[in-house]
């Protein structure tokens, strides 16, 4: 086998690229990242980027925070893998479990581990599966979510997720049900009041579960602010108005917290931010900071105690992963949750949201910025055509795309989606830094708008 010579070439002939428009890697190259520092990034190259995007939303803690690492070598020393099965788990999964409810919202709850968030997405589908069917409900089996919501890429979270994109696998699943979009600059129809939209939303949910019967509905699936889908904070008093005709009618409300968990809104949990009490909540991603691969549900003391009796009566509970609450990515969830709550980077996110919305603000004052939207360190700018009529640009221009790519031409990580800007940094962000991003943002949407306007 001759190798080719760059890192480049050899990440293309030997990579089966996800989520990556190919076009654009063949024209413009991979970026291979060699190291981190803060919230930065090198590639092979020797060039830096700020990555106001902590990786996937997840590196919180930056990308060298020593006291993870350290972490992890010292559980790697005691113990460097076990399972959670036949009555066997290890002492830190113990510990994380009870520090997950200790932080939850719950005061009692039960937790159950995964390798990821889709993962984590699935399980919880499972769980339900397996709770409806004992207690003499097996056909209470289908799941409601919404369009543009994003909960993975495994074939159940897949179905849960609301992308036109996964037709191409064929999903969703049968049973899989998605409502409108919370978003009411966008959906909100002309002469609507966002009470109205609201409103609107909530009858649409209930008229749903009355054509599909209540009694075939397992779950209500949803992200407290939309992550994937844009970062689209939810219409104001949305989850007030829906959780009650959930309530109405037994279904369980489940919080999919993989983005906002641990500190991304500026709360600890995003169901805090907006007001409401799931009845589970799915984390990952920031759970380990990124770094180590991991996702966790946390069932509150309602479902724990039902999920608790149906296993008395069939005397198992028969899933789980090989890495279910490994050893050391338990260790490393410990030490990322300590490092987040104690070592003030929760409270950084809070303290730097209002300039964050400000310089978000300013750069909306762009004629070709439709809406900025957000909250705590996550948040989008939308590109249009026309301000007025919200009209977007033609997808054939790939505006957003371009935009992203100038920003990482100038050594800029921050990621298109739709016609949509976003920008998620890390938790450890300095002021200097946040100025850096909206600098060179600003300079990349100047240079792209003049292009195609
Ligand atoms: N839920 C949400 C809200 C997510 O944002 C993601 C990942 N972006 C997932 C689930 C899936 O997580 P993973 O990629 O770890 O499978």
């Amino acid at each position: 086998m001759t190798k080719p010579q760059s890192w480049e070439a050899r990440a293309e002939e030997f990579s089966l690229y996800g989520f990556t428009d190919m076009p654009s890697v063949h024209e413009r190259g991979t970026v291979v990242v060699t190291h981190g520092e803060g919230p930065y990034i090198f590639d092979t190259n020797g060039k830096r980027y700020l990555d106001a995007n902590s990786g996937l939303w997840n590196m919180v803690a930056g990308f060298d925070h020593a006291g993870m690492a350290e972490a992890a070598k010292a559980q790697y020393d005691r113990l460097p893998g076990y399972h959670a099965f036949f009555g066997r788990m290890s002492d830190q999964t113990v510990m994380l479990s009870e520090k997950l409810v200790e932080v939850s919202p719950y005061d009692r709850g039960r937790v159950f581990y995964t390798n990821s968030g889709s993962e984590a997405n699935d399980t919880m589908v499972k769980i339900l599966w397996f709770l409806h069917g004992s207690e003499g409900n097996p056909q209470k089996r289908k799941i409601l979510t919404r369009w543009n919501a994003y909960h993975g890429v495994t074939a159940v979270s897949a179905s849960m997720t609301g992308k036109p994109y996964n037709e191409v696998f064929g999903l969703p699943l049968p049973g899989f049900i998605h409502l409108t979009c919370p978003h009411y600059w966008r959906f909100g129809k002309d002469g609507e009041t966002e009470e109205e939209f609201v409103a609107r939303l909530a009858q649409e949910l209930d008229d749903t579960i009355q054509r599909e019967g209540a009694d075939t509905i397992a779950g209500f699936f949803a992200e407290p602010v939309m992550g994937a889908g844009g970062v689209i904070p939810p219409a104001k008093g949305y989850f007030q108005a829906v959780i009650p005709v959930l309530k109405k009618h037994g279904i369980p409300v489940i919080s999919d917290e993989v983005i906002c968990g641990f500190g991304r809104t500026g709360n600890t949990w995003g169901c805090q931010t907006y007001g409401f009490t799931p009845d589970a909540i799915i984390s990952s991603k920031n759970l380990t900071a990124g770094y180590f691969p991991m996702g966790a549900i946390i069932l509150g003391p309602e479902l724990a105690d039902r999920v608790e009796a149906a296993v008395e009566k069939i005397e198992e509970f028969p899933h789980g992963f090989t890495a279910s609450g490994h050893p050391v990515g338990c260790a490393i969830a410990l030490k990322a949750i300590d490092v987040v709550m104690n070592e003030g980077l929760a409270e950084n996110v809070k303290r730097l949201a209002p300039r964050f919305e400000a310089g978000m603000k300013r750069l909306a004052e762009n004629p070709n910025i439709g809406e900025y939207r957000g909250v705590g360190f996550m948040w989008a700018l939308e590109a249009v055509k026309d301000k007025a009529t919200k009209e977007p640009f033609p997808a054939s221009l790939s505006v957003s795309e371009r935009i992203a790519n100038s920003c990482t031409d100038h050594g800029l990580i921050c990621r298109p989606l739709g016609q949509s800007i976003v920008l998620c940094p890390p938790f450890i962000m300095t002021e200097a830094q946040m100025d850096e991003m909206f600098e060179k943002l600003e300079e990349a949407l100047k240079k792209v708008f003049a292009e195609v306007a």
